[in-house]
């Protein structure tokens, strides 16, 4: 058999379960990393004969996407923001509505600009990294609670070669001590415990603890409103991803805690996806 077939074979294998451009596009992408070559490459070879037991794994890659397990798994990586990340079943996947965020933290930092800035529940550090390769000059911290994804981030890190992040073993602000930053950014769970959605797709595969969080899914967003101005700078901001039906309750959240300005920011899908809040903190004048 030869690649176009094998190509053929798979797109029709995975056709039942994928609309017909993603069947090709992931089968394409399977062949691609077993061979480790470009789509290009795989092209212009299109009547090489594949050998068997490459066959044979190719068949065994496309019966795990059979069964639901998620490409970006099977893979290894996906791209955010431009950057080619790692990606374990340790981490969430990053999203594209994620993206939102990063511009939301880019919109208020300006490039030359030396802020602090804190990702809380980081995963691969694809929020993180996103904004320390955009504004070299910001020092970004980069916390999460799962040791496993923080390796995966800090392997991101190293082979994106960007040194103005660091990570830190942390539940949420618990070792970042007197630190105060001028944004704190986030993208926590926020999946209600009970949604159905949790049992499906690629979300069945990721890990839960970046998903679910309590009845309402407002359980961590709570807690970091909660505690967020002992960690903002007067004037800095708190950033934060949400689910499409909370940005009433995460703005009311905010307004109780006491920040102000808030705003809410839709996603390229049209959603409400993120809201953000400022420490009403006057930057304090020096006298004398
Ligand atoms: N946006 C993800 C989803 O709904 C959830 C990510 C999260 O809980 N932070 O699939």
């Amino acid at each position: 058999m030869n690649i176009h077939q094998a190509l053929l074979a798979a797109q029709a294998t995975l056709a039942p379960s994928l609309e017909a451009s993603e069947a090709k596009l992931e089968a394409q992408l399977l062949l691609q990393h077993l061979l480790n070559v470009n789509r290009a490459w795989l092209i212009a070879h299109a009547n090489d004969t594949l050998q068997t037991n490459i066959h044979e794994d190719f068949e065994a890659l496309l019966n795990r996407r059979l069964l639901g397990e998620p490409i970006a798994y099977i893979l290894g990586c996906r791209e955010f923001y431009g950057l080619q990340l790692k990606v374990t079943p340790d981490t969430l996947i990053p999203r594209p509505d994620t993206e939102t965020l990063v511009e939301a933290v880019l919109a208020k930092v300006l490039p030359d600009q030396t802020a602090h800035i804190l990702d809380l529940g980081t995963g691969t550090g694809a929020i993180a990294l996103a904004i320390a390769s955009n504004r070299p000059q910001a020092q970004v911290t980069a916390i999460d609670a799962s040791q496993a994804a923080l390796d995966v981030a800090i392997e991101n890190a190293t082979s994106l070669n960007i040194s103005n992040v660091h990570f830190i073993l942390s539940d949420w602000f618990a070792a970042i001590n007197n630190e105060k930053f001028d944004v704190i950014v986030s993208n926590p769970p926020y999946i209600e415990t009970s949604d159905a959605h949790l049992s499906q797709g690629d979300l069945r595969f990721e890990p839960i603890t970046a998903l679910a969080s309590g009845k309402d899914g407002l359980n961590d967003i709570q807690k970091i409103i909660e505690s967020c101005l002992i960690h903002l700078k007067a004037q800095g901001w708190l950033m934060l991803e949400h689910g499409y039906n909370q940005a009433e309750q995460v703005a009311d959240l905010m307004a109780q805690a006491g920040l102000v300005s808030i705003e809410t920011i839709k996603d390229f899908g049209g959603n409400h996806r993120v809201t953000i809040g400022k420490n009403s903190l006057i930057v304090s004048a020096h006298w004398g």
